[in-house]
């Protein structure tokens, strides 16, 4: 049976009233939609971990930055519904712009410091309308745990010191990126590859991993940085926004993993900004 679908806040807070008031955990999966095994990694993560699980489609206005991203999006609700069934989540919560943002809606979240970076300056205002939005979530759903993935690290770690610094009593579950066969990050971006993009598209990750090995060799980084940018660009990226070691927990730039570290890109193929990030 698909999920039953709940477009308002009255109606999710009744469904979720019950559980709240006898204690359980109300695990939340906020997701854009257009589901993909990755998504649905974290739906089953939630549901091993909670009681309750309330899977979310919105796909947030305020953390487009593009206009044209926004309306070339995915979406397709009925196709996310069926890939949820075997899930048996309790909630598939997909409100209205509306719902989420009345006209008279005024207030925004916005974390400082780790949204100076990557994401934060190449996507100016991308933050602020992802923290907003999860907030929101967090508080509609009265979840106890929320899901997310690494494949947006840094997402997740702005996500955790919202909740952190908020007092938003949510423990944030960081999941592990799930990948198509060839090494690509599932994302629901990829639908919009041709097939020619999609066939170059995992040279990023495949970069990536040669530059980790590299680096966990002793090599030096800026030389296979260079060296990869060189080998992406004859693939066909036409655009490295990123190609960068940052610490796990502060995201400081550094030239060599000396503390837990994570090797972070986002590149554009054929007009479709990529995203990925491994640990190095
Ligand atoms: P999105 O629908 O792209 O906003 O993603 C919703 C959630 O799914 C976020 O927490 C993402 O980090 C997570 N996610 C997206 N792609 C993947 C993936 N390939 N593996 C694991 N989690 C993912």
């Amino acid at each position: 049976m698909t999920p039953p679908v709940l477009r308002t806040r009255a109606d999710l807070r009744a469904a979720t009233r019950p559980w709240q008031r006898a204690g359980e955990r109300i695990g939340v999966v906020p997701t854009m939609g257009a589901l993909h095994d990755g998504h649905l990694s974290l739906v089953g993560a939630a549901k091993a971990t909670c009681d309750r699980v309330v899977a979310t489609i919105f796909v947030n206005p305020k953390q487009f930055n593009n206009a044209s991203d926004l309306e070339k999006y995915p979406r397709d609700e009925a196709t996310d519904a069926g890939r949820l069934e075997r899930f048996a989540v309790d909630v598939l919560y997909v409100p209205h712009p509306e719902e989420m943002y009345p006209d008279s809606f005024a207030t925004g979240v916005s974390v400082a410091g780790l949204t100076d970076v990557m994401e934060g300056t190449h996507r100016p205002g991308h933050f602020d309308g992802v923290t907003t939005v999860v907030t929101k979530l967090f508080l509609q759903t009265s979840a106890t745990d929320a899901f997310f993935g690494e494949k947006d690290f840094q997402q997740l770690q702005v996500v955790r010191r919202m909740a952190a610094d908020l007092d938003i009593p949510v423990t944030v579950h960081g999941c592990p990126t799930i990948r198509e066969i060839d090494g690509l990050a599932m994302s629901s971006r990829n639908l919009l590859l041709s097939d020619r993009a999609r066939t170059a598209a995992p040279r990023l990750h495949e970069e990536m991993e040669s530059i980790a090995e590299g680096v966990s060799q002793g090599a030096d980084f800026s030389t296979l940085r260079a060296r990869a940018v060189t080998r992406l660009q004859a693939a066909g990226f036409t655009q490295i926004d990123y190609l960068e070691i940052r610490a796990n927990d502060d995201l400081a730039l550094l030239d060599r993993p000396t503390r837990p570290a994570r090797l972070f890109a986002a590149a554009w193929l054929a007009g479709v900004r990529l995203i990925d990030n491994i640990a190095v």
